[in-house]
């Protein structure tokens, strides 16, 4: 039966949930500053600093290989380029195409690429374009793959065509990706690979 106390019983939980919905929408790095033990498994650990070397030299490919995008419905060319560990670069570029979903973004043509070459441990994914704009939400998801068989940061260099860049974090861009633990194993197998 609906009366008063069972509807103020209502309120007080829809508050309740709603304040603990708020404590779950936490920036996730927050939870890296708790104690090591309470450490989620997902958690990235540390950040390597890029060089400015580094920095212009995946400017540069990705600047290169944006050239051969294959574009069709838009005049939207995109470049990629990826720093492994071991610091070897591998570069990516948009590929469209005539079916809708098919088509590929420069950052996961980059990712592809380098994977093609036996790489699965990645500092840093650059994109350029006509302006600075971060990766779309599928290609984070995907470098947050990656950041998970490194145990590690990805770094993202988002550049224009005039030479500025600005770099971000990947957690900062996707704070609550999706992170399995299911293959977790697998993964990590992949990232110390010889
Ligand atoms: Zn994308």
């Amino acid at each position: 039966m609906v009366n008063e106390k069972s509807i103020k019983r209502f309120l007080n939980l829809k508050v309740r949930w709603i304040r603990n919905m708020n404590k779950l929408a936490l920036d996730p790095r927050t939870l890296q500053l708790s104690s090591r033990k309470n450490r989620p498994y997902s958690c990235i650990l540390f950040t390597m600093k890029l060089k400015e070397t580094e920095i212009r030299k995946m400017i540069e490919v990705a600047a290169l290989v944006r050239r051969n995008a294959f574009i069709l419905h838009s005049s939207h060319r995109v470049g990629a380029s990826v720093l492994t560990d071991g610091g070897e670069i591998y570069s990516g570029c948009n590929v469209q195409s005539v079916i809708s979903g098919l088509g590929t973004c420069a950052e996961r043509s980059a990712i592809d690429h380098a994977v093609a070459h036996g790489h699965y441990r990645f500092r840093a994914v650059c994109v350029i374009d006509d302006g600075l704009l971060p990766p779309c939400g599928a290609c984070l998801q995907n470098m947050l793959l990656f950041s998970q068989v490194a145990g590690r940061e990805i770094q993202i260099v988002c550049a224009d065509m005039k030479g500025l860049y600005r770099i971000y974090v990947l957690s900062k861009l996707l704070p609550l990706g999706y992170r399995t633990k299911r293959y977790l194993r697998k993964m990590r197998a992949y990232g110390n690979r010889k």
